[in-house]
């Protein structure tokens, strides 16, 4: 860390500032550090390098700089770049307001966001979100609270002696200063970022009532960094976590999202169940940890696959996903019901499934909102689950392997398979059944060669012919059980 004179008198002028802004600002909802003087690393003495940052951030922060607005890349961008790692997205901050960003950038920029006025600028391919400065609610502007919650928080700073007591963590606080490639750390993020420590800026609390979702974003940083939550920081979670009931259902299915599905997902997990946070996001499938023994295996079987799939940069759905943390607590539903998986018709099986699947659905979107397009998926890999381990065989078989829910369906099926050895005769039939040629596929579709027909009744016919020419009988004249 090298500090010329330049450094030192900008230092001096933002301790003025910073005196000045706090006595016309008061009363704070979060302290504000008031002898905070940021501590500016030059080029030589920090790692982020331009060849590190997208060109469309780049190009963004140029055209900011050319233009003679303030601007600087800011949160996971810079703390994945120092860390040595990849950022998910660049984040640009400027004292532009919203309406300049869009007249700089015309048509490339599109203004989103109520709660949160942001900008998105195009760049080629690209999309880079810019911000502006946010500032205390106190000054005024287009911000509301309730309850020290932050409803609206467009309440628009000039500076980022202003903006970065409004970010939630020291480690998303620093900022890389375009103008003159330095990063700007008010907050010791840097030696936060060294010692591996998540803290929050401010008083943990009112951080936390501000804006709740604070606390499932510590649970996920902690997971993807491997970082360690300061004690003020972890400490209040347990008790402030039915704040969450207050967040909007789509918000919390935007952060279930990057929670399960950044590569993180068993690890966040862990965070959230340390901090009882997990049941806010998804009571039903807490409650089944409880009383079926199944059903955390399943819940974990599902992560570690997801985050195995994703190091393998191999494609993963949040409908299958959703599906597997959900099924537990539909079983539990279910078992409510006069359900009997070995003694109905199918259909019957089906119309209480469905009754079963709108019932959790309602009461677990009061939670988590799930789009009507993922409750589709979730409901074809469910129902999907009765005809893969019904009781059919002949044409009836290969048919269903002809079914667009066919994939979906076997791969759950496979993954309940993982955790419940009762079913891998039926995951390992319809594995072979894909893979094997005509003859063995008119094996396993005979009566001894298929997992669903009791015992007994197998061994009786079984004994009458032979196992090909009994597959073959049945396939040739269509006699299929069951569906
Ligand atoms: P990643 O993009 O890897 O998930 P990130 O830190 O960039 O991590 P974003 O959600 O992209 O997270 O937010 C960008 C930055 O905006 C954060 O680093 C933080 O400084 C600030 N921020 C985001 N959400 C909040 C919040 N709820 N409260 C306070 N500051 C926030
Ligand atoms: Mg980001």
């Amino acid at each position: 860390m090298v500090n010329n004179y330049s450094h030192v008198f900008l230092k001096f002028i933002n301790y003025l500032v910073k005196i000045i802004s706090v006595k016309t600002t008061l009363p704070v909802p979060v302290p504000v550090p008031i002898n905070s003087i940021p501590i500016r690393i030059l080029r030589p003495d920090h790692t982020l390098s331009r060849s590190k940052i997208s060109p469309a951030a780049l190009t963004v922060l140029y055209q900011l700089h050319k233009a003679g607005y303030q601007a600087f890349l800011v949160g996971g961008g810079v703390r994945d770049v120092l860390l040595g790692r990849a950022p998910k997205d660049f984040d640009v901050v400027t004292n532009a307001l919203p309406d300049q960003i869009k007249h700089l950038f015309s048509r490339q920029c599109r203004l989103i966001g109520r709660r949160f006025v942001l900008a998105h600028v195009s760049v080629n391919r690209d999309v880079v979100e810019v911000s502006t400065f946010r500032a205390h609610h106190e000054k005024g502007g287009d911000g509301a609270m309730e309850n020290g919650r932050i409803v609206r928080d467009n309440v628009y700073g000039s500076s980022i002696n202003e903006d970065v007591w409004r970010r939630d963590f020291t480690v998303n606080a620093l900022y890389y200063d375009i103008s003159d490639f330095s990063v700007i750390d008010y907050t010791n993020g840097m030696t936060d970022l060294r010692a591996g420590v998540l803290r929050l800026i401010g008083e943990p609390i009112l951080r936390y009532q501000e804006d709740p979702v604070r606390m499932l974003r510590a649970a996920r940083f902690a997971a993807k960094l491997g970082f360690k939550l300061d004690p003020a920081t972890a400490e209040p979670i347990p008790q402030l976590g039915n704040l969450l009931t207050h967040i909007p259902p789509a918000r919390l299915h935007e952060e279930a999202l990057k929670l399960f599905l950044s590569g993180y997902a068993m690890e966040s997990f862990k965070q959230l169940r340390k901090y009882d946070l997990f049941k806010h996001l998804f009571p039903y499938t807490e409650a089944s940890f409880q009383t079926d023994p199944l059903a955390q295996p399943l819940v974990e079987q599902i992560l570690f696959n997801t985050d195995q799939r994703l190091a393998k940069n191999k494609p993963v759905a949040a409908a299958f996903l959703l599906a597997a943390l959900l099924w537990p607590p539909l079983l539990q539903v279910l078992s409510q019901r006069p359900f009997h998986e070995d003694r109905q018709p199918e259909d019957r099986q089906q119309e209480l499934m469905l009754e079963a699947i709108q019932h959790l659905m309602v009461q677990q979107m009061r939670y988590v909102f799930i789009p009507k397009r993922i409750i589709a998926l979730i409901q074809d890999i469910w129902l999907f689950q009765l005809r893969l381990t019904g009781k059919h065989r002949g044409k009836k078989s290969l048919r269903l392997m002809e079914h667009p829910c066919f994939r979906a369906g076997y791969d759950f099926l496979m993954l309940r398979a993982q955790v419940d050895e009762s079913l891998q005769k039926y995951s390992d039939w319809w594995t072979q059944l894909q893979e094997g040629d005509s003859e063995v596929r008119l094996q396993l579709m005979s009566h001894g060669g298929h997992p669903f027909l009791p015992e007994r009744k197998r061994r009786a016919r079984k004994s009458s012919k032979s196992k090909i020419a009994t597959a073959k009988e049945n396939t040739e004249d269509g006699n299929d059980e069951g569906i």
